[in-house]
C-alpha cells in the first residue's frame, strides 16, 4: 500500500479488527488517486485466508486470485460491464440490469470466502432507475455482501444513497507532499502554507490556485464566516439568510454553487481536524464546538441536497428555506428552544 492512502487503509483495517465492517462504503476522491487500488487492497484484507495477521499474506489462493483480478467473490462493475441477455450498453450509465445482476449474485453469496464484494467504478453513473433499485437492495442486503462505490464527486450521488454509506475520503496527495511541492515552487510565509494545505484537502490543483494567489484565502475565510454564522443562528435569522441567498441566486447562480461547494469543503476540513486530532487552528470559530460529528454529517448531506435541488430548477427561495429548516441547530438552541 502506498503511503498516500494509508489513513483510509488503516481506517478500513481497524473496522475489520473491531468487527464493525459496513455493508456499504463510498470511496471518494479525484481521478487517479488510487480508489480502485484501495478497493482491491481492502478486498484482500477481507478475503485473505490467513486472517489473523496484520496484513494479507499475498500467498494464499484468495490473495493470488485477487492479484490476477480473477477472484470469484469480487465483482467489478462499471457502465461498460456486459450483462448476459441485454444489449450492449451504449450509454455511459450504470443501468437497472446491472443492479439486477448485482442483486442476483449478492443473493447467491460467496463461493470461496466469507464475503461477496461488489466494486462499482464511477458509481455516479448510476441512473435514476438503477439508484432506486440499489436503494431497495440496501434495505435488506445479504449478510455477506460488501458494496464499494468509487466516485469522484460526492454531490452527484443521491443523498438517500449517500446517507446509507460510510464515506472514505481518498486523498490525492498527502499533506507532506503538498507542503514540499509548495515550498519548492512558491515563496510563501509558513502561516500561509499552513492554510493552503488545510484548504486544499489533498487536491494539488487547489493548492496551486491558492499559492499563486493567496488573496483567495481571504475569500475562503469570508465564506467560512458566512457559513459559521448561518449554522450558528436561529431559524428566523436563517430565513433572512435564505432571502439574501435567493436574490443573489437570481443574479449569479454560479457564485452560490461555488459557495455551497466551499461549505462542503469546510465540513471536510473540520472532519479532517477531528480525525487527525490536529490542534493547529485554522478557523477561529470552530464548527465542532457547536455541533457533534453526526450533525456535521447531516449538514454535508443537506448542502448536497440543496445543490441538487437547485440543479433541478426548484424555486430557489423554497430550496434555501428548506435548507434553513433542515440544517441542525446548535446545541444551545435545542436546549433553549
Ligand atoms: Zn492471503
Amino acid at each position: 500500500m502506498t503511503s498516500k492512502n494509508e489513513k483510509a487503509y488503516n481506517l478500513l483495517k481497524n473496522s475489520i479488527k473491531k468487527n464493525s465492517i459496513s455493508h456499504f462504503y463510498i470511496f471518494h476522491g479525484p481521478n487517479n488517486v488510487g480508489k480502485k487500488k484501495l478497493a482491491y487492497s481492502f478486498s484482500k484484507l477481507l478475503l485473505c485466508e490467513n486472517q489473523d495477521i496484520e496484513k494479507p499474506c499475498s500467498e494464499c489462493d484468495s490473495c493470488s486470485k485477487i492479484d490476477e483480478k480473477k477472484h470469484f467473490d469480487i465483482v467489478f462493475i462499471d457502465s461498460n460491464s456486459k450483462i448476459e441477455g441485454i444489449d450492449e450498453n451504449k450509454s455511459d450509465q450504470i443501468r437497472l440490469p446491472h443492479v439486477q445482476e448485482i442483486n442476483r449474485l449478492s443473493n447467491l453469496g460467496p463461493f470461496m470466502g466469507n464475503y461477496k464484494i461488489f466494486i462499482l467504478d464511477s458509481a455516479e453513473n448510476l441512473n435514476n432507475e438503477a439508484s432506486n433499485a440499489f436503494l431497495k437492495l440496501l434495505e435488506e442486503p445479504p449478510k455477506s455482501s460488501v458494496f464499494l462505490f468509487l466516485v469522484n464527486d460526492l454531490s452527484s450521488i443521491y443523498p438517500t444513497i449517500l446517507s446509507r454509506a460510510q464515506k472514505i475520503n481518498v486523498l490525492e496527495t498527502s499533506k507532506e507532499d503538498i507542503k514540499s511541492y509548495i515550498y519548492e515552487k512558491y515563496d510563501l510565509e509558513e502561516s500561509i502554507i499552513h492554510k493552503v494545505i488545510n484548504f486544499s484537502l489533498g487536491k494539488i490543483e487547489i493548492a496551486e490556485k491558492l499559492s499563486s494567489d493567496p488573496s483567495l484565502i481571504e475569500d475562503y475565510y469570508e465564506s467560512y464566516d458566512r457559513f459559521f454564522d448561518f449554522c450558528n443562528s436561529d431559524i428566523s435569522t436563517r430565513m433572512e439568510f435564505s432571502q439574501k441567498f435567493s436574490s443573489r441566486y437570481r443574479t449569479d447562480r454560479n457564485a452560490i454553487h461555488k459557495e455551497l461547494n466551499l461549505w462542503i469543503d469546510f465540513c471536510n476540513i473540520t472532519f479532517n481536524a477531528i480525525y487527525s486530532k490536529d490542534k493547529s487552528v485554522i478557523f477561529e470559530k470552530n464548527l465542532s464546538d457547536i455541533f457533534q460529528t453526526s450533525q456535521i454529517n447531516i449538514i454535508v448531506l443537506e448542502l448536497i441536497r440543496t445543490l441538487s435541488n437547485l440543479k433541478s430548477n426548484a424555486n430557489p427561495r423554497l430550496v434555501f428555506d428548506v435548507m434553513s429548516l433542515k440544517l441542525p441547530l446548535k446545541r444551545e438552541e435545542i436546549i433553549n428552544g
